[in-house]
């Protein structure tokens, strides 16, 4: 069966050799598939520029190293749950002889655990942003 459809790229007639066929060559359909994902990729690129500043603020950048009291302090935990954490390996931590250390850092992400932050969401969700955000985005914006 023959049918005559338009191609979706250059807009010229050609006789399809089934229903589904939308280009009239597989060049066409390259070009197409080449142009929508370098409009996807721009597009992508826009996102990650934009979620930077959230990825920055939601984890704090201090890799400075404290001692017991620094992670009571930071977590609001007693001295034997902190030490009882560290023993079952639950918060990180590092020990020299009978002392534990601990990274500011690492306790406010262990903190933080759990939580989506930005690298958590997927591409369909990014896509579904995207999408949302063309909508959304005022041109006074920029
Ligand atoms: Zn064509």
């Amino acid at each position: 069966m023959e049918i005559v459809k338009k191609c979706e790229w250059c807009h010229k007639t050609f006789i399809g050799q089934m229903v589904t066929a939308r280009f009239c060559s597989s060049k066409c359909c390259d070009q197409a598939y080449r142009y929508k994902r370098n409009q996807l990729t721009q597009l992508v690129y826009e996102l990650s520029k934009a979620i930077t500043p959230c990825e920055q603020s939601s984890v704090s950048n201090h890799h400075v190293l404290t001692n017991i009291e620094g992670a009571m302090r930071i977590t609001g935990k007693a001295k034997p749950t902190i030490y009882a954490n560290a023993r079952k390996g639950i918060i990180p931590h590092y020990k020299r002889g009978n002392k534990l250390y601990f990274y500011e850092d690492e306790l406010y992400q262990w903190i933080e655990g759990g939580r989506q932050n930005c690298y958590g969401i997927n591409s369909e969700e990014m896509l579904k942003e995207i999408r949302q955000g063309i909508h959304h985005l005022p041109s006074s914006n920029r």
